[in-house]
């Protein structure tokens, strides 16, 4: 049986990530997604254990001491952190998984993943990632400054991932995502080679 395999998204806030990896579990209901551990508090609708861990930032730090994330990361002044056992036990069952985290977090997984698939998300330009960014929130101009300088600096992290999808049209961008994943999916060295022998290399009674 092959591995699970990682697959990890990251963009700056307002490039449409969350909005993909929705329409990735339509797609692809058999691809688990990870749910971290978080300091920060719930939004509306958000469900503890479903979205986030929701945990108290001591509680969180016991976790660090015990080293039971397999990555963690302070991100706009919360912790959140990714269980190491969760993803162990997808990736040994051979679970497929989808981490949305960011760019410190994707640069850790790859470390312990070496074959993990990490997908950049880039809103189509600055201008419309900051009208993105008006839209969805009520800010003072500073506020949303501080959030531009943020998106910048998570932008900079792009060159350690794999793949890089501008999301100029939601439609185009997640068949991109979807192929990206199917063809991941289907690289020789995940192909289950024991299956192949046996379905085309074992001897059948003519010697064949
Ligand atoms: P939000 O608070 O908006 O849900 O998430 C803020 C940022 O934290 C997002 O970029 C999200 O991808 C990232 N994030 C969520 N969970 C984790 C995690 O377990 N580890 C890391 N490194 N980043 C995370």
């Amino acid at each position: 049986m092959r591995k699970g395999v990682l697959f990890v998204i990251s963009a700056p806030s307002g490039a449409g990530k969350t909005t993909l990896c929705q329409k990735l579990s339509e797609l692809f209901p058999e691809i688990k997604h990870s749910v971290s551990y978080t300091t920060r508090k719930p939004r509306e609708g958000e469900v503890d254990g479903v979205h986030y861990f929701f945990v108290e930032k001591q509680n969180f730090l016991g976790m660090i001491e015990k080293g039971e994330f397999l990555e963690w990361a302070e991100v706009h002044g919360n912790y959140y952190g990714t269980s190491r056992e969760f993803v162990s036990s997808m990736v040994s069952s051979g679970t497929d998984l989808l981490l949305d985290i960011d760019v410190q977090g994707g640069r850790e997984i790859r470390k312990y993943f070496p074959d993990s698939v990490l997908i950049f998300i880039l809103p189509p330009s600055k201008e419309i990632l900051r009208q993105r960014l008006e839209g969805r929130m009520s800010d003072a101009a500073e506020v949303i400054e501080r959030r531009l300088k943020i998106a910048s600096d998570e932008i900079s992290g792009y060159k350690n991932y794999n793949y890089v999808i501008v999301n100029d049209s939601l439609e185009k961008a997640f068949d991109e995502f979807a192929s990206i994943i199917t063809a991941e999916r289907l690289k020789t060295e995940r192909v289950d080679s024991s299956w192949i022998k046996e379905q085309f290399f074992k001897e059948d009674k003519n010697g064949y």
